[in-house]
């Protein structure tokens, strides 16, 4: 017989689900919270304003004692999530031509777990806060829509991280889309090519002129579309470039952002083609410092479990951005699972059932630390 975290984890990933379609795994959940005594509410806004056919959950399970400590995890999974069969394979559960959804119903079964094991403890506690968001996996978009008013936590804890249990996740790039369009000027390109302008070879003069790739130890730069066509005999009018820009630190991005714009604008004036850069914010970087109380309390609970911790910076946007950006510290906890986002993904079941414990014992440290 497996632990209940375990059987709620295989009952999870077999309810098919992809993003904005999260309506079956949002009402399991939903029913699981409250057997355990959760209050539970579902924000429709946020299904309303992106499409989708569930809203992000919001649930507290309340224990008496003051203050307040917020979990979160993401109810949505990548494409190739459906009729997932997880199987037992060497101490790891493991899919069969699917993804396994452990990115992220790890996070979701190790939170109700901890509820669970904190309710049955009988102990008093703190209020404890959970969101399960929908849209993660496509822009991070629950949480952008996510009713914030709602929160009292001050303190995060967002299980959605690969690696072994014992990773925490303190920071991650902010992240921008960019579109650059360049109207250069047809003309006949055999009789009179000096009327036109090329819009290909003024893209091309802006791609040389622009650090891409690895712009400094916490940026990067990717330009991984340039669209334009036409026939050799007439002179390119237009071109398109798009791409995208990261960065740990918030002021780099913005100081690349100044240069990519001062580029475009003396290859214009040299040209005399009209160059536009669109610049979308998807996301602003957070950095949770280890000296922090949020770091300082799950290091010691990991001290209690006999794992040790290891602190590193991510490299993709989560939900951490988002409840940062919103004034609530957080950092990123793996819950064992690896190759997310591929057939290969699997999960080490003993971390999974230590991901559960390590969320019990967490709203026990926070809450005697408020207690103290
Ligand atoms: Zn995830």
């Amino acid at each position: 017989m497996h632990p209940a975290i375990i059987n709620d984890f295989l009952e999870l990933v077999q309810i098919d689900a992809a993003s904005l379609n999260e309506r079956a795994v949002a009402d399991a959940v939903t029913a699981k919270l409250k057997e355990i005594g959760c209050s539970v509410w579902e924000d429709p806004e946020s299904a309303r304003a992106l499409g989708g056919n569930a809203g992000n959950l919001y649930a507290v399970l309340d224990g008496g004692l003051e203050g307040s400590i917020l979990f979160s995890s993401h109810l949505d999974r990548v494409a190739n999530g459906i009729g997932i069969k997880p199987v037992f394979s060497d101490g790891r559960i493991v899919s069969r031509g699917t993804i396994l959804a452990a990115d992220d119903l790890s996070g979701v079964a190790a939170i109700i777990d901890g509820l669970r094991r904190v309710k049955e403890s009988g102990e008093k506690h703190s209020r404890v806060e959970v969101v399960f968001t929908v849209c993660e996996e496509k822009g991070i978009l629950g949480s952008l829509h996510l009713d914030y008013s709602r929160i009292k936590s001050k303190t995060a804890y967002v299980l959605d991280s690969p690696g072994r249990i014992g990773r925490v996740i303190n920071s991650a790039p902010s992240r921008v889309s960019i579109a650059i369009e360049i109207k250069g000027r047809a003309a006949h390109a055999g009789n009179a090519p000096e009327q036109g302008i090329n819009a290909v070879a003024v893209g091309a003069r802006i791609l040389t002129s622009i650090k891409e790739g690895r712009i400094d130890g916490e940026s990067t730069a990717n330009f991984s579309t340039f669209e334009a066509s036409g026939p050799t005999n007439i002179v390119t009018a237009k071109a398109v470039i798009v791409g995208e820009a990261r960065s740990r630190n918030h002021a780099k991005l913005e100081n690349y952002l100044a240069e990519l714009g001062a580029v475009c604008k003396k290859v214009a004036s040299e040209t005399g083609a009209e160059i536009t850069v669109d610049v979308t914010h998807n996301y602003r970087s957070f950095l949770t410092p280890e000296s922090s109380e949020t770091i300082g309390l799950i290091g010691r609970v990991f001290d209690d479990m006999g794992i040790q911790m290891k602190v590193e910076p991510g490299g993709g946007g989560m939900d951490a951005n988002r409840l940062s950006a919103n004034g609530i510290e957080c950092v990123g906890v793996a819950t064992g699972y690896a190759k997310n986002h591929t057939p290969d993904e699997f999960l080490v079941a003993e971390d999974l059932v230590r991901s559960g414990e390590l969320v019990q014992r967490l709203i026990s440290a926070y809450s005697s630390s408020i207690k103290s």
